[in-house]
């Protein structure tokens, strides 16, 4: 985890449970005698994230609509910090599906002071970002909202003439069809040996978990596109789930001439990383 992470040293759930009852019943003991969650429960990830969002980011509303993606917060603030270190004197962010949570722009605010674009396909998911701003008022006029109307697109239609963003980030869709994500599900669940209450640990459906190509056809399209919005980016920066995936960037980005970096991020015994490209 990135230095600068204030979930560092863990939570203390005990305490999470004090400030939201409706954790109490999510918490089970560790074979050394600590407490943790029952981080199988969708509805239980879903309470600490809103608690932890309430209580250290000062928020008066987060609320998702049922089934809709929970966003670890310690993994998404480390990809923040990482991005600051990127590009120190950032002002202006894009986000690319932004998701119902709202979770990059709000941390992105608050750490930083960063205004944000925020773009997503899906009209529940804007739906709930918008009552997020509407119900906070350090958001708005942070933030903007925008509609990209095409799948398939994903800076053409949303990123105006006259717009500057010093980086944009992205949270990329995962896999390739509703089908594939749900076999993918079924299988982690068969490997923890449990059976989920619910179909996610982290909820999300159907046209935030795939895309067409999955992560790869996404990120090569971002790719693709991002050399004509060279004039209006700084930083280019999208997660990588897949590490295998690197070789076909690097050589892209070498043939649009573009200077790539990649920034691993490591949460507990997961790795993931960041690839970031600038004309
Ligand atoms: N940023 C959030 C959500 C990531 S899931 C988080 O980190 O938790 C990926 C999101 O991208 C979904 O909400 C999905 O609806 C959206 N999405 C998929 N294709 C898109 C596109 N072409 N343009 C904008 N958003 C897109």
């Amino acid at each position: 985890m990135h230095s600068r992470n204030r979930y560092l040293n863990g939570h203390d759930f005990s305490a999470l449970a004090r400030r939201e009852p409706r954790l109490a019943a999510h918490l089970r003991p560790t074979p050394d005698g600590r407490i943790t969650l029952d981080f199988t429960s969708p509805q239980a990830v879903y309470l600490l994230n809103r608690t932890l969002l309430l209580r250290d980011y000062n928020l008066q509303h987060w609320d998702l609509p049922a089934g809709k993606l929970v966003p670890p917060i310690p993994g998404r603030l480390d990809y923040i910090h990482a991005l600051a270190d990127l590009v120190p004197q950032a002002e202006n962010i894009l986000d690319i599906g932004t998701g119902a949570s709202l979770i990059y722009p709000i941390l992105g605010v608050r750490e930083y002071g960063w205004r944000f674009v925020g773009t997503e396909i899906d009209d529940k998911s804007l739906r709930a970002a918008r009552a997020i701003i509407k119900h906070n008022s350090f958001l708005r006029g942070k933030i903007d909202l925008r509609q990209q109307d095409w799948p398939g697109k994903i800076f053409d239609g949303v990123v105006r003439r006259d717009d500057y963003f010093d980086a944009t980030i992205c949270n990329p869709p995962f896999y390739a069809s509703a089908a594939t994500a749900a076999a993918a599900s079924q299988k982690k669940w068969d490997k923890l040996g449990v059976k989920p209450a619910e179909e996610r640990s982290f909820g999300g459906v159907d046209r935030e978990l795939w895309t067409e190509g999955g992560e790869v056809g996404f990120l090569r399209r971002m790719l693709g596109e991002s050399k004509n919005f060279a004039k209006r980016v700084g930083w280019f920066t999208t997660l990588v789930s897949q590490q295998g995936y690197l070789d076909d960037a690097r050589q892209r980005l070498k043939a649009m001439r573009a200077e790539g970096r990649v920034i691993p991020l490591r949460q507990g015994n997961k790795a993931s990383r960041i690839l970031a490209w600038k004309f």
